[in-house]
């Protein structure tokens, strides 16, 4: 299939580019890098290859008249324009299920790190502090309760972790799943005002846009930590720093930033919040399978038209 055009419009995996090239002829981010060339190639361009934070608008997809189909290295496409993509008969995959089980533990481990003060103490004895006394007492994650904002793949993958530290689990989502043997709560912030920890695990994009704002830190409380592994636009990043530094929360474990890479200044110097750079599906493994899936979803569809992960807009019928 070295016929086949394909744009990457992200600097690709390493695990994911040679798959490509090693099949699809690949134009890494040749509209970034010379546009007067995208442009010959543009009519013949048939696949995009995306992740998680590529950004594919309906301007780029117009520009593309042979486009069947955009591949996403990731679970989460709030970037690319599906309505748009949709409109045109173009097919849109991404990664799901294969990374549960990484950003769950990420989220534990967050919440772990932010509870327990890890960071601190390990640059407690790092720095020769231990022998001038203890460090001051942390707070108790097992027996707590937790609040899962978002209650999809990820979502019950954190509640069944949860369980095994003797936690209480509610969640919100967009509504009830009568299927879970967890307390349902309406709102974001009717469940910060009964949760210990408040993990945030929804999709991005407009819908989400601000979910976590200053209303449900508030409810959240003084004792309260938040950990969001969602995306940074679901949380009010401006009334997060507030809240941080005016004590309104107790807390914070962040993997995702409004605007990645850069992460405000006043964030990064807060003592009670661990900062990690949006890692996690960041394992060997699961990258792998990721990579894996985002060929296989590329290379059946120009095989035999069939993809094995749709996300739910184009699995839809109609
Ligand atoms: P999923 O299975 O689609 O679950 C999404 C959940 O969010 C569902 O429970 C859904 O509720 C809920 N939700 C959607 N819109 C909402 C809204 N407006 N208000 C409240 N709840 C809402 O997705 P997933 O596979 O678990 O992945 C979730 C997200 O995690 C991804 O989209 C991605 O942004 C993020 N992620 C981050 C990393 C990272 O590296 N940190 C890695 C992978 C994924 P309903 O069921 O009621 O619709």
């Amino acid at each position: 299939m070295s016929h086949i055009d394909v744009l990457s419009v992200t600097k690709l995996s390493p695990l994911l580019e040679p798959q490509i090239r090693a099949v699809f002829n690949l134009h890494d981010r040749l509209h970034e890098t010379d546009p007067a060339a995208f442009a010959k190639i543009a009519p013949q361009i048939r696949a995009i290859a995306a992740s998680g934070e590529s950004k594919v608008p309906a301007a780029l997809i117009e520009q593309l008249p042979a486009l069947e189909i955009i591949s996403v290295f990731g679970v989460g496409y709030d970037g690319v324009d599906v309505a748009a993509a949709k409109a045109r008969g173009v097919m849109v995959t991404h990664t799901p299920n294969v990374l549960n089980d990484d950003v769950a533990d990420l989220a534990m481990g967050l919440m772990l790190a932010a509870a327990r003060q890890l960071p601190a103490a390990d640059r407690y004895v790092k720095d020769g502090k231990w022998p001038t006394g203890p460090m001051p007492l942390a707070r108790k994650v097992s027996g707590a309760r937790m609040g899962i904002v978002g209650i999809g793949r990820i979502g019950q993958a954190i509640a069944q972790r949860a369980l095994a530290f003797n936690m209480s689990v509610a969640y919100t989502a967009r509504s009830a799943k009568a299927d879970l043997p967890f307390k349902y709560v309406a709102t974001p912030e009717a469940l910060a005002a009964e949760s210990d920890y408040l993990v945030v695990i929804t999709p991005g994009g407009a819908a989400t846009r601000k979910l976590i704002n200053a209303d449900v830190l508030k409810a959240l409380g003084t004792k309260g930590i938040l950990v969001n592994v969602a995306r940074g636009s679901v949380v009010d990043e401006t009334a997060l720093i507030e809240a941080l530094q005016n004590g309104v929360i107790g807390g914070a474990g962040l993997d995702v930033f409004e605007n990645e890479p850069n992460v405000p200044e006043a964030l990064r110097a807060l003592p009670h919040v661990v900062l990690a750079p949006h890692i996690g599906s960041g394992t060997t493994q699961t990258r792998q399978a990721m990579a894996d899936l985002a060929f296989n979803n590329l290379n059946s569809y120009f095989e035999n038209k069939t993809v094995h992960t749709p996300v739910p807009e184009c699995a839809a019928k109609g």
